[in-house]
């Protein structure tokens, strides 16, 4: 994110947390039966959006070059949804790290690519718990496929922003057991063959995350009984309300997958860069994030300008772009389109106003405001 952002010379206003409450659609009933088109989450269709800054001179012929989906030396972005989106210039995870390995059938799967700010959040992450606990070591299951899209076994894992790891493990002895299987841990935490779920070290390797300031954890799906074990071991041991807060947001079981009780699923929110080139985050903002609304208004303002040329196409455009962006208040620009001589623009700027201000969602766009899917 950081050489990312500095490249677009955006200054991180939103670091303030500008955008908290009414930012976010909320899935709402269908009142009246108009069909909408789909928010198409091709790359097709979303990458080449970016070079709408300044302004594409010739917007039509701008959208679908395919040649838009390359990322620079060293980029990669997540684009879509997780559970229906792409990965752009994807990292994998490297099979020589010290503290974060990779499980074999991922490798067998091709599973092993994430954005390059989720792979290094892993290793960060990792490095941090084995540095106080040297010998630890955690694998690394299925991430995405090296162009994202969707993998067996998963209904996300499609942009490069969830990630699969296992538990850290101790034997009946105490000694450290880390493993690459993924054994279901019962009410006591224990794995079928006696292996005892870490508390201090699994809850090390949550707070890692949240502390990390380069990335946003949305969730790290796992069950009831061993989420429990890590808040009760993290308040045992003083660790900052703050943080414990925030673990307790973000651990969850989830109620439409596994229970998790055989590794953390964790997913990332979208960058801002990404978010800018079509990465749409779907389901909780949890309060303490930063949604970039700042930027995003900047963005906005420029997608808008498009509307000057008075070409049914930008309309299209324009309002497609809002929609994908997901700030609410990018909906006031798209009232004037309600009067729109073209019906199926006026039905576009109703629908996805009415998208943005949280008022309903349209059935096409209902994947967009799913609850979280953790599998
Ligand atoms: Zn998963």
């Amino acid at each position: 994110m950081r050489a990312m952002t500095a490249r677009r010379s955006i200054p991180l206003l939103a670091m303030l947390g500008l955008m908290t409450a009414g930012c976010e659609p909320q899935p709402m009933g269908w009142a009246d039966g108009r069909a909408l088109a789909s928010l198409d989450m091709s790359p097709f269709s979303l990458l080449p959006a970016v070079t709408v800054a300044p302004m594409p001179t010739a917007v039509g012929a701008g959208f679908d070059r395919p040649e838009g989906l390359s990322a620079s030396e060293g980029q990669s972005f997540s684009v879509g949804t997780a559970s229906r989106g792409y990965l752009v210039g994807g990292t994998p995870l490297r099979r020589d790290h010290e503290a974060l390995k990779v499980r074999p059938v991922s490798i067998q799967r091709r599973a092993i690519h994430g954005t390059h700010d989720v792979i290094e959040a892993l290793e960060r992450a990792a490095t941090a718990v084995s540095r106080r606990w040297p010998g630890s070591q955690l694998y690394a299951g299925d991430i995405s496929a090296k162009e994202g899209g969707d993998i067996r076994h998963h209904a996300s894992h499609n942009s490069g922003r969830d990630a699969d790891l296992t538990f850290y493990l101790r034997g009946p002895n105490g000694a450290i057991a880390d493993g690459p299987d993924m054994e279901v841990l019962d009410r006591d935490g224990r794995t079928p063959g006696g292996l005892v779920f870490d508390d201090a070290r699994n809850w090390e390797l949550v707070a890692a995350f949240l502390q990390n300031p380069n990335v946003q954890v949305q969730w790290f799906f796992v069950a009831r009984h061993l989420r429990a074990r890590m808040l009760t071991y993290a308040k045992r041991t003083g660790a900052d309300p703050r943080l414990i807060a925030r673990a307790s947001a973000t651990m969850r079981q989830p109620g439409d997958s596994s229970p998790h009780a055989d590794h953390f699923h964790l997913r990332f929110y979208c960058q801002l860069e990404e978010r800018l080139r079509g990465c749409v985050d779907t389901g909780v903002r949890h309060g303490w994030i930063d949604t970039f609304a700042a930027e995003i208004e900047v963005e906005i303002s420029r997608i808008v300008a498009l509307l000057r040329s008075g070409g049914d196409e930008e309309k299209r455009y324009v309002i497609k772009r809002i929609g994908q962006l997901a700030l609410s208040s990018g909906a006031r620009h798209l009232e004037p389109l309600i009067e729109d001589p073209d019906p199926t623009i006026r039905i576009m700027a109703i629908d996805t106003i009415a998208f943005l201000r949280g008022v309903r969602t349209p059935p096409a766009w209902a994947h967009l405001t799913d609850e979280d899917v953790g599998e």
